[in-house]
C-alpha cells in the first residue's frame, strides 16, 4: 500500500504539472469523452492503456465481467452510467470490451466455483445467454476455446442488453430515421417548395406537432430546430432530423410525466427563412411567475441566433415590463461573451461578442411589449408565448403559441 501511496505523491509533483494545460482546460470546458468504454475489472486490462487514452478521452465503467445488466427501472451503477454518458455527455459510442483468460467467463463454464460467491453468481446471470450459446453451439468444444467462446458471446449478449436501455435505444431509433430513404418524388417536392416560397436561401428546419400547445403542456424546447439550411440534401436530412425528435429523450420523458406515448405524436415539419439576428429572445404577454399581475411582459434575450433562448441552455437577460406603470425591471443580465451567428457554409457559428453591455435597451423593451399586446390581440386576448428577433432596427416574429404555464 505504501508504494501506491507513494505513486500518489509522484503524480502530484511530477505528473499533473507536466499535464497542467490539458487538466487545466477540463476543468475549465468540462469533459466531452469520445467514447463511452465498458470494460472487465481485471487488473490486467486496462481501457486506457489499451487505446491511450488522455484524460478527458473516455468514459470507463468496469465490473466483473463487462457486463450490462438490462434495462430495469431498479436503479443500478452500470445503467446509471450508461443514461449519463449518452443524456449529460452525448456520447455516441459504447465499446464493450471482453478479454482472454477472463475469471468471469471462466465462472460461468465451471458455475460450480461460484459456490462461496452468491454476489458474483448472481451478477454472472446476465451472462448466461452467452454460456447457453456457448455449450449449446459448441458442444464439443476444449474447456479453454470454452471460455473463449464465452467471452466473445458475452459481448454479443451485453450490447443486446445495452439496446434495452431508453437513452441507447432513443439515439439508435433516431439515427434509423435519419437513415431512412424518402421517395424521389417527396423529396423533389420539398425541393421545389423551398426553391419557390422561400427562395432557395438559408432555411430553419423546425418541429410542429400535436404534442405541444396543449392545455396544462407547452412542449417548447423538446423537439429539434436544425439552423441555416442552405442546400437540398440537407433539408432532406433536416427534415428527417425533426421527425426523428419525436423520440429526443427529453420529448420522451416530458410526454410520459404527462401521460401520452409516442405513438399519438404526429410530427410536421416547418420551414423558415434563417434570420441573422442582431438579437433573439422570447416574449411572454403576462408576468410567467404570478397570474395575478396584470400588464405585465416578461422579455428574455440574448445577443445573436436566439437558439439558446429558447432551449434554455445559458442563462438570458430577461426583464419584466409593466404597461400601466410602464417601469421597467431587470431580472438578469446576460453574461454571455459569445453569440450565434449564420455562418455561410450553413449552420450557426458562435462569434465573441463584447460583454457586459446590455441586450435590450429601454426603447426596444417598450416596442417589444407593444407588439405582443398586438399579437394577443389577434388571438383573442390569449396570452401568447412569442419568439422574437431584430435584425437591426427591424422586430421580426418567428412564432406565436397560446403561453402554458410550465410546472415547476
Ligand atoms: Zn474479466
Amino acid at each position: 500500500m505504501n508504494e501506491l501511496i507513494g505513486r500518489v505523491f509522484h503524480f502530484e509533483k511530477q505528473v499533473f504539472p507536466s499535464n497542467l494545460d490539458l487538466y487545466a482546460k477540463l476543468a475549465t470546458d468540462g469533459q466531452s469523452p469520445k467514447a463511452l468504454m465498458i470494460s472487465c475489472a481485471d487488473s490486467r486490462v486496462v481501457p486506457e492503456h489499451i487505446i491511450q487514452a488522455q484524460p478527458g478521452d473516455l468514459f470507463v465503467c468496469r465490473n466483473a465481467g463487462n457486463i450490462v445488466p438490462p434495462f430495469a427501472t431498479a436503479n443500478g451503477g452500470v445503467s446509471s452510467t450508461v443514461e449519463y454518458a449518452v443524456l449529460a455527455l452525448g456520447v455516441r459510442d459504447i465499446i464493450v470490451c471482453g478479454h482472454s483468460d477472463c475469471g468471469a467467463m471462466k465462472a460461468l463454464v465451471h458455475p460450480e466455483s461460484l459456490d462461496t460467491m452468491p454476489n458474483v453468481a448472481a451478477w454472472l446471470r446476465h451472462s448466461h445467454a452467452a454460456q447457453r450459446v456457448a455449450a449449446e453451439g459448441y458442444p464439443e468444444a476444449e474447456d479453454h476455446q470454452r471460455v473463449r467462446i464465452v467471452a466473445m458471446e458475452n459481448i454479443v449478449a451485453q450490447i443486446a442488453h445495452l439496446r434495452t436501455h431508453p437513452s441507447v435505444a432513443l439515439a439508435q431509433l433516431r439515427d434509423e430515421i435519419v437513415q431512412w430513404p424518402v421517395d424521389a418524388a417527396t423529396a423533389a417536392g420539398w425541393r421545389a417548395a423551398w426553391q419557390s416560397q422561400l427562395g432557395g436561401g438559408g432555411v430553419f428546419v423546425r418541429s410542429s406537432s400535436n404534442s405541444e400547445d396543449l392545455p396544462g403542456f407547452s412542449g417548447a424546447g423538446l423537439y429539434t430546430t436544425v439552423p441555416n439550411v442552405k442546400t437540398g440534401d440537407a433539408l432532406e436530412v433536416a427534415v428527417k432530423k425533426v421527425w426523428a425528435s419525436v423520440f429526443n429523450p427529453e420529448a420522451w420523458e416530458a410526454r410520459t410525466a404527462a401521460g401520452f406515448g409516442a405513438e399519438s405524436v404526429l410530427m410536421g415539419v416547418f420551414v423558415q427563412t434563417a434570420i441573422d439576428s442582431t438579437n433573439a429572445g422570447v416574449m411572454i404577454t403576462r408576468d410567467p411567475f404570478d397570474a395575478g399581475h396584470p400588464h405585465i411582459t416578461y422579455i428574455s434575450a440574448k445577443r445573436g441566433i436566439g437558439i439558446r433562448v429558447v432551449e434554455g441552455r445559458r442563462v438570458a437577460e430577461q426583464v419584466m415590463y409593466s404597461s400601466w406603470s410602464k417601469a421597467i425591471q431587470v431580472l438578469s443580465r446576460s453574461a454571455e461573451d459569445t453569440a450565434l451567428q449564420l455562418d455561410k457554409d450553413g449552420g450557426v457559428k458562435e462569434v465573441p461578442v463584447e460583454a457586459g453591455r446590455n441586450v435590450l435597451t429601454d426603447e426596444l423593451v417598450v416596442r417589444l411589449a407593444n407588439v405582443g399586446a398586438a399579437v394577443k390581440r389577434t388571438f383573442n386576448g390569449v396570452d401568447q408565448d412569442i419568439e422574437w428577433a431584430t435584425v437591426g432596427d427591424r422586430i421580426v416574429l418567428l412564432q406565436a403559441r397560446p403561453y402554458v404555464e410550465r410546472r415547476r
